[in-house]
């Protein structure tokens, strides 16, 4: 018996080694992502010295390998972004009362543009135009004739149980009240205390007047002055770009993002004092593989294609540093013919799968994700080319994309992101089917292109939450569990990683879309039970949210 497991043990193994990366590579792996992702880069924030350290590093790594420079300038593409907008001291709402002006508890917010206007005050209810849901505030008053307009947050009641105002965000009753004539916005509380904070989205572009929040409103008030002075704080991100020139007609860009969340200034799921997010899957994990496989590729590659390397910076932003690249002039000099990009490789389960993003963007990849797959790796795929990470820029330019993904976790977009929770075989293994891939890309002509619909939109209008991480590569019954978050209702009704949801109350959970559905039926306070699976056993549990 000793001698037969021995040797099972033994096939086990060889069926796992890499079939092109050598030994040396997870040890690279490693060495990158315990650099990477060290409290000495402080969490590798766009546009910090962390960024710097990260970058200089990434630049070393592409020169040593031989890699031609492919920025703008060297090997770097550097690239300006509004980090925050804050309004200037001297903004202010003012409430006309009896002829004295009265401060309001106001701010500015996401959305507003400058200006400084006195005028009559107008309230518009909800601000809501919905002829599907037979609701329409503006239905006396069209022209709001430059008056500064006031309208409340949340929902109005309406009898059709099917009306649907989730288009009606914030932004969009601005926009509308502005192109009906409103020289200004202010919001007011909804009925279920809904508010604006002061933090302003420098993604969100700026409308033509001053959008503001008020935490009350003095019903006597007929007049208002406001002044709106917003400044913008202007970041320099910088992508590092190598290229391994083989003559070749056509070129494969690899890409990965090496920015992550700082001390979780932005993005972060972290609650408490800030810290350092190492961010190791999220994406020290893709950026080491992304040296790898550039290293392979210039030694040992197809020569028949040309190979980009990008390492992004400013994903975590939106995308920022992808968008720039597709953006400059940089692009067309290649005559590309597919995009690969790693986000998150470095937590392959045991029994997990690869998740495969991107795989409708050519008629192709199905096929060859399938034929090219090694037994042990499971693969699952889906469709859609647009997704939360920079392929999204590339498949926006025609292009076949691939998003290779391990998976999400409880550590995702936390401190605890760390670089001794990484599988560095699983990352080897990932790898290695990527040079298969890569070895059966044609090269005579570009990948045919396709494009793909728009993922659903999962309307996150939930009122409650059970505090878990779904497993989204779970291909079973129900709706298994990643994660669990300490003090939330899951938390508290006892619920624990790898359980199985399903059922919600009287809502049969079959899969994800069955849990956001049943989720939706709850408000806050309310008491039901979950029914799951742990293990063989089907357990239930008594939960208030
Ligand atoms: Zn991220």
């Amino acid at each position: 018996m000793r001698i037969f497991s021995f040797v099972f043990a033994l096939l086990f193994s060889g069926l796992l080694s890499a079939q092109y990366f050598s030994g040396e590579t997870e040890e690279n792996l490693r060495a990158h992502v315990a650099f990477l992702a060290s409290d000495e880069l402080e969490g590798r924030l766009t546009g910090t010295q962390g960024e710097q350290l990260a970058l200089e590093y990434i630049q070393q790594a592409f020169e040593g390998i031989g890699l031609e420079p492919a920025g703008t300038n060297n090997f770097i593409q550097a690239f300006d972004f509004t980090w925050k907008i804050k309004p200037e001291e001297d903004v202010y709402l003012r409430w006309e009362l009896d002829g004295n002006p009265i401060d309001a508890k106001a701010w500015p917010v996401s959305g507003s543009g400058d200006g400084e206007i006195s005028a009559e005050l107008l309230f518009m209810g909800f601000g809501i135009n919905a002829p599907d849901a037979g609701y329409n505030d503006y239905e006396m008053i069209q022209d709001l004739g430059n008056r500064i307009v006031l309208i409340q947050l949340g929902e109005p009641e309406v009898s059709n149980p099917h009306a649907d105002f989730s288009a009606w965000t914030a932004l969009e009753r601005a926009r509308y009240a502005q192109r009906a004539g409103a020289a200004a916005v202010v919001f007011l509380p909804g009925p279920d205390n809904e508010r604006l904070d002061k933090e302003i989205n420098p993604r969100v572009s700026a409308l033509p007047i001053p959008v503001w929040y008020a935490e009350e409103y003095p019903k006597e008030a007929k007049i208002a002055h406001l002044r709106t002075a917003l400044h913008a704080e202007t970041r320099t991100g910088h992508n590092v770009a190598g290229f391994i020139n083989n003559g070749a007609a056509y070129t494969l860009i690899l890409g990965a993002h090496y920015d992550h969340l700082g001390y979780g200034e932005v993005g972060s799921l972290h609650r408490g004092e800030p810290a350092i997010h190492n961010g190791a899957d999220d994406n020290a994990s893709g950026t080491a593989l992304l040296i790898e496989l550039a290293r392979y590729l210039r030694k040992e590659g197809p020569k028949e294609l040309n190979y980009l390397c990008i390492a992004f910076s400013g994903e975590e932003l939106g995308l920022l540093g992808a968008k720039a690249f597709t953006a400059a002039d940089l692009l067309p000099k290649y005559q590309s013919t597919a995009m690969f990009n790693m986000d998150m490789v470095g937590r392959l389960e045991e029994d997990g799968a690869l998740i495969v993003n991107g795989a409708g963007t050519s008629p192709r990849w199905e096929t060859l994700l399938d034929s090219l797959r090694p037994k042990h790796l499971k693969i699952k795929t889906t469709a859609s080319g647009v997704g939360p990470s920079d392929h999204t820029a590339f498949y926006l330019e025609d292009m076949p994309v691939l998003h290779f993904f391990t998976g999400t976790h409880s550590d995702y977009h936390r401190p605890e992101d760390d670089a001794d929770k990484l599988n560095y075989p699983g990352m080897v293994q990932v790898g290695d089917y990527m040079l298969r891939l890569v070895k059966s890309l044609p090269t005579k002509a570009p990948l045919a292109f396709s494009k793909t619909k728009a993922p659903e939109q999962t309307r996150s209008r939930f009122k409650v939450t059970l505090g878990v991480v779904p497993d989204y590569a779970w291909e079973g019954k129900g709706m298994k569990i990643s994660g669990v978050s300490e003090g939330k209702p899951a938390a508290a009704a006892g619920l624990q990683k790898d359980d199985v949801i399903i059922g919600i109350g009287e809502h049969a959970v079959a899969d994800i879309y069955g849990y956001m559905a049943a989720l939706g039926k709850f408000n806050p306070g309310d008491e039901t039970t979950v029914k799951v699976m742990r293990g063989e056993e089907e357990m239930e549990f008594p939960l208030s949210f």
